[in-house]
Formats: C-alpha cells, sequence, structure tokens
C-alpha cells in the first residue's frame, strides 16, 4: 500500500523521534520508520540504562563504604543484580511508553518495520521513497514523501580479529543485560563508554583493568579532568594500562576466564578476567538502508551533509550519529530540530558545534562546553585560565565529595568565554549554565554578577569566573 507524507523519518531513536515531534507541531504530514523499539540507542541501549546501572552503583558505593562517614550505620550491604536490572528496566519500561504515547499525541504515523530507500520510481521522479518491511509480516508499505530524514543512528565496533560473542567478549550493549555481574573485566577502550562502565563496575565492587592505545584516557576532554578521574579510578583499584597495543589474535578463551594480550613498554603482557568488554566507538547504520539509489555522498562510512543537514539529494536530510561528529543524544535531538525547521522554511543560525556541551557520568562526573586550552592555542586564542576547586566550596564538603574543579577559559582579548571544563559533584548538571552563559557571549564578569546562591555547588562556576581576573573569594 502507498501513503504519501510531506516528512518521513527513517529511524526512531532520539534525532529521529525528536524531527518527528517537531515536525507535526508544524503541522507536517509526518511518518516514522522504526525497525526495533522508538527511542532509539539511547533509550535502550544507552544513556539511560547505562545511567539507572551508574546510579544503583553509586548507592551501593555510598551504603557499602561512605555511609557510615555520615553518621549512618549501614550494617552488612548487599547486592540485588535482579532488582538493579529490573529497576533499570522499568525506568526504560516507562520512557518508552511515554515516547510511544508522544507519537500519538502528535498523530505521527509509526510504521514498526525495516525502511529502505528506492531510486526514481513509479512512485516518485526523485529518489527517497521509503519501502517499509513490515515486522508483522504484512506486505510492504510504500512511503512516498516531499522529505526524508536518514537517522538510523550508529552500532558498536569492534577490533579486527576481536568477535563479540555477547558471553565472553561483550560491548555495552551485550553488556547493559547481564543477568549478573562478572567478578573482572578487561575493558578494551578508555574512551566515554569505557570510563562510564570502569566507573560502575568498580563501585558494584568488581575488579577492573583498562587497556587503551592512548597515553591518555577520555581523549576528547581537557587533559586535567582526565587526569583527575584517572588517579581517582586508580585510587579506588582500577588498573590502568595505557599506550597498549592490543594484539587481538593472541585471545583466549577458557571456561570463566578469558585472556588478550597486548605490547606495553617494547614487553608482551596479558590480562585474564571473566569478561572483555569493547568500547572503542561506535560506526555509524549505513548499510542495507538503499544508499545506493541516492546520489548521498558517503566519507569514512559516515552520510556527508551541508551545514542544513541536507545531503548532496537537497530532499534527503541526515542527522544525528549517522552523520557521525559529536555522536551524543542532545546533538541528535537538535540536529532534528533544526532539519525539520529547515524543511518548513524556519530561517535559523547553523548549530555552533563548540557550543555542545559533554558529559561523562563517571565517578567522579566531568562536562565541558566549548574549546580545551589546546584547542585555543591551535586557534590562535590567547586565554585566561580560572580554576576554582570544589573542596573550597561549602555544599561539596556539606554533600561528601569534594573531589575536582571548574575551569574557565576566557579569551583575553574580547573576554567572552571559550571554553568550561569540569570534574567532580554533579558536574553533568552544572554545565548546562556554562552552555547559557556561552550561548549569551559573556564575559566573566557576568557569570560572576549573577548571584548564586548559598551554598550550592553552583558558586563553584561563579568563583571560577572571579578566577579569571584573580580575584575569588574563597581562595
Ligand atoms: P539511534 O538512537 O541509534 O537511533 C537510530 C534508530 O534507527 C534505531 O532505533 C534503529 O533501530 C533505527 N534504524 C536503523 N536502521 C533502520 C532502518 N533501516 N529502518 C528502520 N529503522 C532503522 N549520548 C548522550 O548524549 N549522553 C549519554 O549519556 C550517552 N550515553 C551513551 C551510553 C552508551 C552505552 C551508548 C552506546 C551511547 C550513549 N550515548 C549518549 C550516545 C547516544 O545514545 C546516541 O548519540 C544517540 O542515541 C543517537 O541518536 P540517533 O537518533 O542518531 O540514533
Amino acid at each position: 500500500m502507498s501513503k504519501e507524507y510531506d516528512v518521513v523519518i527513517l529511524g526512531g531513536g532520539t534525532g529521529g523521534y525528536v524531527a518527528a515531534i517537531r515536525a507535526a507541531q508544524l503541522g507536517l504530514q509526518t511518518a516514522i520508520v522504526e525497525k526495533s523499539k522508538l527511542g532509539g540507542t539511547c533509550l535502550h541501549s544507552g544513556c539511560i540504562p547505562s545511567k539507572a546501572l551508574l546510579k544503583s552503583a553509586e548507592v551501593f558505593r555510598v551504603a557499602s563504604n561512605e555511609a557510615n562517614e555520615f553518621g549512618v550505620n549501614t550494617g552488612d550491604v548487599s547486592l540485588d543484580f535482579s532488582q538493579v536490572q529490573k529497576r533499570k528496566n522499568q525506568i526504560v519500561g516507562q520512557l518508552h511508553a511515554g515516547v510511544e504515547s508522544l507519537m500519538k499525541k502528535g498523530k505521527i504515523d509509526v510504521f514498526h518495520g525495516t525502511g529502505r530507500i528506492l531510486g526514481a520510481s513509479i512512485f516518485s521522479p526523485m529518489p527517497g521513497t521509503i519501502s517499509v518491511e513490515m515486522d508483522n509480516g504484512d506486505e510492504n508499505e510504500i512511503l512516498i514523501l516531499k522529505n526524508l530524514i536518514i537517522a538510523t543512528g550508529s552500532k558498536p565496533k569492534t577490533l579486527p580479529g576481536l568477535d563479540i560473542d555477547g558471553k565472553q567478549v561483550l560491548t555495552s550493549q551485550e553488556a547493559l543485560e547481564m543477568k549478573a555481574l562478572p567478578s573482572s573485566v578487561t575493558i578494551i577502550g578508555g574512551g566515554v563508554i569505557g570510563i562510564e562502565w570502569a566507573s560502575m563496575l568498580n563501585d558494584f565492587g568488581v575488579q577492573v583493568t583498562v587497556l587503551d592505545r592512548l597515553e591518555r584516557i577520555l581523549a576528547t576532554e581537557d587533559h586535567e579532568v582526565a587526569v583527575t578521574v584517572k588517579k581517582s579510578l586508580e585510587k579506588r583499584g582500577v588498573t590502568f594500562r595505557l599506550g597498549a597495543s592490543i594484539n587481538t589474535d593472541s585471545l583466549q578463551k577458557q571456561e570463566g576466564e578469558v585472556t588478550i594480550s597486548y605490547q606495553l613498554d617494547d614487553q608482551v603482557q596479558s590480562v585474564s578476567s571473566e569478561k572483555i568488554l569493547v568500547s572503542v566507538g561506535r560506526a555509524p547504520v549505513i548499510d542495507d538502508i538503499g544508499l545506493q539509489n541516492t546520489e548521498i555522498q558517503v566519507e569514512n562510512g559516515t552520510i556527508q551533509t551541508n551545514k542544513f543537514y541536507q545531503t548532496k539529494d537537497q530532499h534527503i536530510y541526515a542527522i544525528g550519529d549517522v552523520i557521525g561528529g559529536l555522536q551524543l543524544a542532545h546533538m541528535a535531538e537538535h540536529e532534528g530540530l533544526f532539519a525539520v525547521d529547515h524543511i518548513a522554511g524556519i530561517k535559523r543560525e547553523p548549530l555552533n558545534n563548540d557550543l555542545v556541551p559533554h558529559c561523562v557520568y563517571s565517578y567522579p562526573e566531568t562536562a565541558a562546553v566549548g574549546l580545551t586550552e589546546q584547542q585555543a592555542e591551535e586557534r590562535g586564542i590567547n586565554v585566561r585560565v580560572g580554576k576554582f576547586p570544589f573542596k573550597a566550596n561549602g555544599k561539596a564538603l556539606v554533600n561528601g565529595y569534594a573531589e575536582g574543579f571548574v575551569k574557565i577559559l576566557a579569551d583575553q582579548d574580547s573576554e567572552d568565554i571559550v571554553g568550561v571544563h569540569m570534574v567532580g559533584p554533579h558536574v553533568t548538571d552544572l554545565i548546562s549554565e556554562a552552555g547559557l552563559a556561552m550561548v549569551l557571549n559573556a564575559i566573566p564578569w557576568e557569570v560572576s554578577s549573577a548571584i548564586h546562591p548559598h551554598p550550592t555547588l553552583s558558586e563553584a562556576f561563579s568563583e571560577a569566573a572571579l578566577a579569571v581576573e584573580g580575584i575569588a573569594i574563597h581562595m
């Protein structure tokens, strides 16, 4: 059967379903095609389930090791991992139901099946018509459209020769579904996902080793921030093998144990653990979606677009992880909103990647927006740095966790804030104020003249702004 739409969205992850809602709000006839579950990676195998597990891990750590400090004696603490998983699944289920009801509210047609792009055909002289192979076995649906948004997302990568068996060698996708915790895990990759898992598993009492070919962890974050996280994890017992060249051919599996070797400092070493977690990045999903029937260009596995998210076929847009760049849920969401506004003829300034916050939900958390000192130097921007430690912040001490700092970089000439880097308590929530300050081109003086309530963690941001001028109060 064929149906006609103003906008069809291929992929119902964060980018896709948010774009569908905006299109419906603008009065466009909208359909979305999803081959798995609405909500995509972020809701079902990314942001939300991983943060739910991190929260359980934090509660376990606090109850086991830290509650006594607050005068609360917990006695013997034990972990019910099936309840941890149940809680995670309930949160995901609740949010999933919410997304489904938003589709109904917006009168968005949802097609559950695998969509493929057709070339010019009897349905349309232009490529882009979507053929949906329906999950329920019904005959294919044909969606004729004026505009298509590709939002097919990404999938976990692995290293050549390192096959994911889902039992002993996992990606975060399989790890999220573990029925029981292993006693030990080797994590390959010290990026955002690897470090969040290292922190979570360590808090759950699992022995963790992190291997990375780079000499540092969290390569996209401020150097000092990354060092702070590494030191904290090391202090809690995580082992790092950085600068390690991993030999995937050496992988040996035995009952309950898997061993892999790597070269470090000219020596071949090996590590054995119950499981290996591979977190070496994510690859866009572009196979078998019919790109060969279009003019769409692909480079390094990512769909190429202009700054309005249009591909070479201008009525076909692409957003989210499938176009690479910052593979973040909020980025996918804003790209989706932007693409729909462009389709509707609403003129907006292109998104500025320098204003996109990025967070790591480990313990301690990290959060940043804008340039690092190194990036500022590469762009020829001379910066003044203001830094304020959480150990001088009353609320951080009250909360019982005062590790970390807030760092602000301001352009020496224009005085504008060009970067903010944080590590410590609740910084993933604090970073939004920094993002707003940068969107409004604020200078440090303006940040510090906005009165911050006392005692709050947010005072650390205000104090760091004063520190740019060398006049922080509590330091
Ligand atoms: P996706 O969410 O991947 O959605 C794509 C959808 O398209 C999927 O539902 C898929 O089934 C569907 N699809 C694909 N092909 C077809 C087809 N042919 N037909 C129909 N449907 C199709 N980001 C953050 O911002 N914060 C975090 O804390 C965070 N944590 C993460 C933790 C983990 C462990 C992982 C893996 C990722 C995390 N991310 C996080 C990244 C975030 O999940 C992604 O950036 C985000 O999901 C991208 O959204 P998207 O819409 O582009 O793609």
